[in-house]
């Protein structure tokens, strides 16, 4: 982050940029909870290793002496329930006493759910009220489990508790933030997020997932919101082992431009990175090169428009070697440097009929959402 603070600094004797800087969010216990499998059972690979070996990689690159550190505090039930039903809260609660059980498809508890759910949640929290301050640019919670996937009425896929969703709502209610875009970048669509605003004009949602499309789910682009939010809810499904190039065409046709269009006061970053090629769960083909492209977009974005700052909240990313460097890379990114050489990037083979197929699939998005802007 030298660069970054030389900017800081060159701009504190007069620059017109402001002088901020960006926080991190974690915590000493990363979430004890652990899913009640061996492995390499899928839902294993979320473990609180994942957390830990991506700060251990971020403190041994140095980055956490160049950002502000922040330990994340436990969100409390009203948090929960500004998005969730009380269902959700209860069972997660009742699950915790018994200290087993299954809450929702993929999502099981043990004795440490509740405070780990509670403690990612107000991380993202936190993440999300730093930016609001004049202070801090940008902010990034690596805190576990992920959240996207809950609903408004379910916790399911590794996710009990939909932070990203319950921290926009707390710079909405507490801060009087009016309008958030949430980019989401993880492999899997955020189903529970773009379901919690699908009818909530204020809060846009941009997903770019891997998607089945020989057995159609959620996550298609014709789902663009409801009544009101019509145009709020952005779907670009790309097709399984999608490259760098086709994530840099998603990004520059249509996040960008959406969110330009928006307008939003503030960008919340879904951050996932089991996109990555080496990711035990998600079948994408990205290196952190992408993941430093994407922090510097969502920087110019900030900056050019002139928003109070982007905060990121840990999603997926199961490989505990690339987790770490995807972080850094995106951090860089979001610093203003130029590309960290990090040891997952290499040249692999370009598949030009996968891009062919994103590049239609773009061109669908683009006719589709268009309208609205
Ligand atoms: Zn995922």
């Amino acid at each position: 982050m030298k660069e970054f603070k030389e900017l800081r600094n060159s701009l504190e004797r007069g620059g017109s940029m402001p002088s901020r800087s960006i926080a991190f969010i974690s915590h000493p216990e990363p979430g004890q909870h652990i899913q009640p499998f061996p492995r390499p059972h899928l839902e294993s690979f979320e473990n609180p290793l994942r957390a830990q070996m991506a700060e251990l990689h971020l403190r041994n690159r140095g980055l956490l002496d160049e950002m502000s550190v922040f330990e994340a505090v436990e969100a409390d039930s009203s948090d929960v329930l500004s998005v969730h039903s009380e269902y959700v809260l209860d069972t997660a609660m009742l699950m915790t006493d018994l200290g087993s059980g299954q809450l929702g498809e993929a999502a099981y508890a043990s004795p440490e759910l509740l405070r780990s759910a509670l403690l990612s949640t107000g991380g993202a929290k936190l993440a999300a009220n730093l930016v609001t301050e004049p202070d801090y640019i940008h902010s990034f919670s690596l805190m576990r489990p992920p959240g996207h996937h809950a609903t408004s009425s379910a916790s399911m896929g590794l996710c009990y508790f939909n932070n990203i969703a319950i921290a926009a709502r707390s710079i909405q209610t507490e801060v009087g933030i009016k309008r958030i875009s949430i980019v989401d970048i993880d492999d899997h669509f955020g189903n529970g997020t773009a379901e919690i605003f699908y009818s909530d004009p204020s809060v846009q949602y941009i997903s770019i997932h891997e998607y089945d499309y020989e057995s159609l789910g959620l996550g298609h682009y014709y789902e663009v919101g409801q009544g009101k939010a019509k145009g709020t809810n952005i779907n670009i499904p790309l097709v399984e082992m999608s490259q760098d190039e086709s994530y840099n065409s998603a990004f520059e046709r249509v996040v960008l431009p959406a969110i330009k269009s928006f307008k939003p006061e503030v960008i919340g970053v879904s951050a996932g990175f089991d996109a990555h090629y080496s990711d035990p769960v998600g079948n994408m083909n990205i290196d952190s090169k992408t993941f430093w492209w994407i922090g510097r977009e969502v920087n110019s974005l900030v900056q050019d428009l002139k928003l109070q700052g982007s905060f990121w909240v840990l999603e997926g990313g199961y490989n505990p070697f690339s987790l770490g460097p995807c972080i850094e890379a995106s951090l860089r990114g979001l610093a203003g440097e130029e590309t960290p050489e990090l040891e997952d990037q290499c040249e692999r083979v370009i598949n030009q009929e996968l891009i062919d197929a994103n590049n239609e699939i773009i061109d669908a998005v683009l006719e589709t959402v268009e309208v609205y802007w």
